[in-house]
């Protein structure tokens, strides 16, 4: 997939842009204030796979807390910072890698500038936010409501007044709920800036309204080469953003590595338990995130073999009993409990070969 051209910008250790792997973002949903449980979420985070972590800072004792989050967390801490410039600074000199603020929101543009003077001090990016639920009356009269076109020219006219105090450190994020407008809106401002964008549909919803729109925006966006770093937000644990960031980009062929569960959709031949056989696999292969290899979990030992024939190594269940599968191809007849066992004791041998 080509990628659209974007400049390099470095946030923490990482660097994002210039054809970089995209990076999957999350945000904290802890109290900021209470540094031990953002530190415990943010672990759990990482394990999950998240690169980039925000939280938000929406009081100093948030902002000073961000110094004991970041000596004890491993991936780059960004600070989201709503209207209170001092908040910004602060969370600047307590260590924050990113800010993200909405300028249109910081009031006057002594206050930005104060802001803008402070990250160049301390040579982190800026990104400016925009959502479509904050558009100013001027777009919103020149357009006649929340279109992609204001959404874009409100975060170009951002970007414009920081640049124009000398600062070029940026990244863009342009958010509708609308998943059309917003893929629009991506489209329009790719060719308009060469800034990195993070993408994300914002106020996406619960789980399963979440992740299906996640999935259609960000899929489409990504697979139109736009996107430097992702968010999918949903209403509830923001690790499952991370797995359904992940999964998103493997699907587009994005990122490479991990294991992809495929799964029969079962039929009336399914002899097993396979939806609760499917989710225990799911769970058991996390732990082998350094293989590359697609598992298949079949409902019956018929059609599954066959239809498993695209996976590297698989099972079907049976009757009380079921097979153990590789690339189509039968190795073994186990017993129905002993299928779960057998192909963690596979992956294993594959991760220690690897
Ligand atoms: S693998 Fe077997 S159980 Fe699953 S859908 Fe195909 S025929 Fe049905």
């Amino acid at each position: 997939m080509d990628r659209k051209h974007t400049r390099t910008v470095k946030i923490g250790d990482r660097v994002i842009g210039g054809g970089n792997p995209i990076l999957i973002q999350s945000m904290c949903n802890t109290k900021t204030e209470n540094a031990a449980d953002t530190i415990a979420q943010i672990h759990r985070l990482e394990q999950a796979g998240c690169e980039i972590i925000r939280v938000a800072v929406p009081t100093m004792e948030a902002a000073k807390a961000l110094a004991e989050i970041k000596k004890q967390i491993h991936i780059p801490l960004v600070a989201d910072i709503h209207f209170d410039y001092r908040l910004a600074i602060a969370a600047i000199e307590n260590g924050a890698d990113k800010i993200r603020i909405n300028p249109g929101n910081i009031g006057e543009s002594s206050r930005v500038k104060a802001v803008v003077d402070k990250a160049r001090e301390y040579g982190i990016p800026i990104r400016v936010g925009v959502n479509s639920g904050s558009l100013e009356k001027d777009i919103l009269a020149k357009y006649g409501g929340v279109t992609a076109e204001g959404i874009v020219e409100s975060a170009l006219q951002k970007t414009a007044l920081i640049e124009s105090m000398g600062y070029d450190n940026l990244v863009i994020s342009i958010k509708s709920s609308d998943v059309l407008m917003c893929v629009r809106a991506h489209e329009i401002i790719s060719e308009k800036t060469d800034h990195p964008l993070h993408v994300g549909i914002t106020e996406a919803g619960t789980l399963t309204s979440g992740n299906i729109k996640s999935s259609v925006g960000l899929g489409i966006i990504l697979h139109e080469g736009i996107g430097d770093t992702i968010r999918v937000s949903l209403t509830g644990d923001p690790v499952e953003e991370v797995k359904t960031a992940k999964l998103i980009l493997r699907t587009l062929g994005l990122r490479k590595g991990g294991i992809e569960v495929v799964s029969c959709p079962t039929c009336g031949r399914t002899r097993i338990d396979l939806i609760g056989l499917a989710n225990k696999v799911e769970t058991m292969v996390a732990e082998f995130d350094s293989l590359d290899v697609k598992v298949a979990v079949m409902g019956c030992v018929v059609n599954g073999p066959g239809e498993a024939k695209e996976a590297d190594i698989g099972i079907a269940g049976g009757v009380g009993e079921g097979l153990l599968i590789k690339k189509g191809e039968i190795v073994k007849k186990l017993p129905e409990e002993e299928l779960l066992p057998a192909l963690k004791a596979e992956l294993s041998a594959m991760a220690e070969g690897h």
